[in-house]
């Protein structure tokens, strides 16, 4: 099975063209370079994103604080992310990066505060 896909590892957004059985890659065309093929590797074997989201909070100057995990987790996972995400609740001060959910989900990535966040 062929697929495309836009690279969008650099502004320069190749055209890739991904050939795969299932979803092994059997070769990757239309990139300039190595890391347009490890994205479409990476796209059609694991696809991988970061969430942003926001968290609800209590007694502090926003109502929902924005938050992202630190690093990409599983696409698949997303859904069950943003579950674990509504029942979060912050209720203290946050400083940018601060975590607000360590291990997220067990996959080794934390949910962290996008902005600083005071009392009210
Ligand atoms: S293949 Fe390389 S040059 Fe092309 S968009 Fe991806 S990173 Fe940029």
């Amino acid at each position: 099975m062929k697929r495309t896909m836009t690279c969008i590892e650099c502004p320069q957004g190749c055209r890739l063209e991904v050939e795969a059985d299932g979803s092994r890659v059997i070769s990757v065309s239309g990139n300039k370079c190595k890391r347009g093929e490890a994205y479409g590797r990476q796209e059609t074997e694991a696809p991988m994103r970061t969430l942003t989201t926001c968290v609800l909070t209590k007694g502090l100057e926003l109502k929902m604080l924005p938050v992202r995990t630190s690093r990409p987790i599983p696409k698949e996972r997303l859904f069950e992310a943003m579950w674990a995400v509504k029942r979060l609740l912050v209720t203290s001060p946050m400083k940018e990066g601060s975590v607000v959910a360590a291990n997220f989900l067990g996959l080794g990535v934390d949910l962290v505060a996008c902005r600083p966040l005071e009392r009210q």
